[in-house]
């Protein structure tokens, strides 16, 4: 049977480290990190995402200010909000929760956001930077990834990885950052998507399988090589009417087969989702320093 790669054991043991670092800096430096989630509609998974962002901010001491507005706000009212936040001395991080409403262009309104406070790593700065490898906010997901791997003591360096998917929030920022020439990366990245033919024998030469395509059952223990360490990204919602609220979750991979041919793998929920928040909240605190200039 595969060891469980829990996120959510593993996001407990980090989020103990943030607590201590920002005691330390509220103790010496006085300085509280300051996060402002921003959330245009009702999206029930949105809205569920936002209350998780906030109650882990709270528990390890970073300030978190909620900027809840109807579905119809307009897109000149956000940007002019963003602009406010950038200027905002006591907000370090700036958090949009997508998707927006159709009528607000989502990229108008990621590229306001100030580089610097820019902790979803979602700004095309930043993306550069992580492109070429210089110290830049990480994409919560794919680095959430990596830090399960590493901390699991799984060596990424030489091995081959296959991520199924392309997304610019998991797949293409994953392979960017596993592929760097830095400790902690240096694999043999390959992506896989819709058009890829006979994706089976690709994933079959995985060490390192990350599977983020959104779709339940997309991986079986037929496209897994013995032994590989599987990541199971997706995050689907299937009917369930033993739960009280009537659904449950599930990933993109077939657990149960795929658990008895691999050395590793992580559940849905417990994995990957636990670790995005907690990356959030590194960004948070890394950008409190940086405003504050301490190393
Ligand atoms: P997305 O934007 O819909 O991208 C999905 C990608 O998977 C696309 O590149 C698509 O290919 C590819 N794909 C879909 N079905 C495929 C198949 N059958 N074979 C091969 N490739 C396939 O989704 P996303 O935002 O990256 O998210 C992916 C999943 O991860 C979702 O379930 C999402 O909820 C979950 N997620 C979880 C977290 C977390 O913290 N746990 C964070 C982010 C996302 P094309 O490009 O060709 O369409």
């Amino acid at each position: 049977m595969a060891k469980i790669l829990s996120g959510k054991e593993l996001a407990e043991k980090m989020r103990q480290e943030m607590k201590s670092e920002i005691d330390e800096l509220k103790t010496h430096h006085n300085l509280v990190p300051g996060l402002a989630v921003v959330l245009i509609g009702d999206n029930p998974a949105s809205l569920s995402y936002v209350k998780g962002k906030e109650k882990a901010c709270a528990r390890v001491g970073i300030l978190s200010r909620e900027y809840k507005f109807d579905a119809d706000y307009k897109e000149e009212q956000l940007l002019k909000l963003i602009r406010e936040l950038n200027n905002d001395p006591l907000i370090h991080g700036i958090l949009v929760q997508l998707p927006l409403p159709d009528h607000i262009n989502e990229e108008e309104i990621l590229y306001a956001i100030d580089p610097t406070k820019d902790v979803d790593g979602f700004h095309p700065v930043n993306i550069g930077k992580m492109m070429i490898g210089a110290p830049s906010f990480l994409p919560c997901t794919p680095h959430g990834i990596q830090q399960l791997l590493l901390r699991n003591n799984i060596e990424i360096s030489g091995k081959h990885v296959v991520i199924v998917g392309r997304s610019n929030i998991v797949g293409k920022p994953l392979a960017m950052i596993l592929v760097q020439k830095n400790p902690g990366a240096n694999a043999t990245v390959t992506m896989c998507h819709t058009r890829t033919k006979n994706m089976a024998e690709i994933t079959k030469l995985a060490d390192i399988l990350v599977v983020a395509a959104g779709r339940p059952h997309t991986v079986n223990a037929g496209m897994v090589k013995q032994g590989a360490v599987v990541i199971d990204v997706g995050v689907n919602r299937i009917e369930d009417k033993s739960k009280k609220r009537g659904y449950r979750l599930i990933g993109d991979v077939e657990f149960d087969e795929v658990s008895e041919k691999a050395s590793a793998i992580s559940p849905v929920p417990g994995g990957v989702g636990p670790m995005t928040i907690t990356m959030l909240l590194h960004n948070t605190i890394q950008s409190a320093k940086n405003h504050a200039g301490i190393k």
